[in-house]
């Protein structure tokens, strides 16, 4: 099969890999925008298991990724200047950058060939994918390709309003660090946490209020910097903060109604974005690809490996989708929520998406659990 894959992301990447390890009669070309050497942002984090959902499928992956992951078994919360370590919530995280030049090579050993620096910018690019069988659009969540499709696909967007800006420090976390400092402005919060022995990633969000308010529109990538810096100048201890190429962005919530049309499927998040707050998208766009050569194992034709694709994936992969998109609208309230007990913030921020609850905090954390049924002892009867 003549396999063409729009975008050099993790889906793409596992996808071309998947289908050529299988049958290396597969003629797979993936078309990535940017060069081999740099991506945007710092380190991704996976929750729960880890990499575990890859190694029924593909254990050399699992087995090549896993000695590069950072992993801890806590989470911390800093409600201003109170910290709440919760036990029970394994996560790990691998720079972005690293991941990707683990898979580009993998691919490639595989047979799978990668043309950097080429953009697509239209499915009816007939010299490359003229005579296709198979057209992936694993582009991630850029308009390309998305927009000028809307109608085929069933897309909807909705822009949220936080403004959330992906830096990295020096700074080397202990644990998964979720912290909220009040300031003049409003509520700033920073996602940090550990990547490589050396850098962790610091995702700085706000509500839009919070941006408007300390002016970030006409501040300079300098001047934003420092702002942030003394903001979280505590929790830095003098470590800088580390910019890669960053600037204040809106977080898009993308769906699509239809999956596919012809011969061209949509995975990753090209198909979905899931909001960072629950550190799944690189595993959802991992495991779209799985679905996707799990489909093409059992139906031989292309129109029957998309439906059987949307099949096997749709209901698992909602179950996520909605959990992220409740998480992401619990930051867009972070200011309320701050007026909170920290212990009741911190439960609040671990029951925030419906799927864990009083039970499973318990079974996590039972010293939370504890602090929150003395505030509330009804709670205790759960
Ligand atoms: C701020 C932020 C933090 C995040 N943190 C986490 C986290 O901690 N954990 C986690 O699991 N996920 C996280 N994510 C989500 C994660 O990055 C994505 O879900 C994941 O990268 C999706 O993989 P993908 O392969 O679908 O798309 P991408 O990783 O976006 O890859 C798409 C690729 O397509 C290329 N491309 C785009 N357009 C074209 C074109 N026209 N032609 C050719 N190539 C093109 C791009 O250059 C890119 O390399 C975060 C996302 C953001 C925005």
């Amino acid at each position: 099969m003549k396999i063409r894959i729009i975008g050099g992301g993790p889906a793409g990447l596992c996808f071309a890999a998947l289908m050529k390890r299988d049958d290396p009669a597969h003629d797979v070309v993936i078309y990535e925008r940017g060069p081999r050497d740099a991506t945007w942002g710092f380190g991704v984090v996976f929750s729960d298991r880890a990499l575990e959902f890859l190694r029924a499928d593909d254990e050399a992956m699992y087995l090549l990724l896993s000695p590069h992951m950072e992993t801890w078994p806590n989470l911390t919360i800093v409600h201003n200047d109170t910290r709440i370590p919760i036990t029970g919530n394994g996560f790990a995280a691998i720079g972005r950058l690293q991941l990707l030049s683990l898979l580009y090579v993998h691919a490639e050993q595989l047979g799978v060939r990668i043309e950097f620096d080429r953009a697509i910018e239209s499915f009816s690019d007939r010299e490359r994918l003229g005579d296709a069988d198979l057209i992936v659009c694993a582009n991630g969540a850029s308009p390309v390709l998305r927009q000028a499709n809307e109608l085929r696909f069933g897309t909807s967007c909705d822009w949220r309003p936080n403004k959330f800006i992906w830096y990295g420090t020096s700074r080397v976390f202990d644990s998964l660090s979720l912290t909220f400092r009040e300031t003049d402005h409003g509520v700033f919060c920073a996602h940090h946490y550990r990547y490589s022995p050396s850098r962790s990633t610091f995702l700085v969000e706000v509500e839009e209020e919070t941006w408007k308010r300390a002016d970030f529109e006409h501040m300079s990538p300098e001047s934003t910097i420092a702002h942030c810096e003394r903001v979280f100048a505590k929790d830095l201890s003098g470590h800088p903060i580390l910019s890669n190429n960053s600037h204040w962005r809106n977080f898009p919530m993308i769906w699509n109604e239809r999956w596919s049309f012809d011969n061209v499927v949509l995975v990753g998040d090209a198909l979905r974005t899931a909001h960072f707050s629950i550190g799944s998208g690189t595993r959802l766009a991992m495991e779209d690809a799985i679905a996707l050569w799990k489909a093409f194992r059992e139906k031989h034709s292309v129109p029957e490996a998309l439906a059987r694709f949307r099949e096997l994936r749709l209901h698992p992969m909602k179950k996520i989708w909605d959990a992220a998109n409740v998480s992401a609208r619990w930051y867009e309230r972070m200011g309320e929520n701050m007026k909170l007990d920290p212990v009741e913030f911190a439960y609040s921020y671990m029951t925030r998406t419906g799927r864990v609850n009083h039970a499973e905090v318990r079974r996590r954390d039972p010293n939370l659990a504890a602090a929150y049924e003395k505030l509330h002892p009804e709670a205790s009867a759960a």
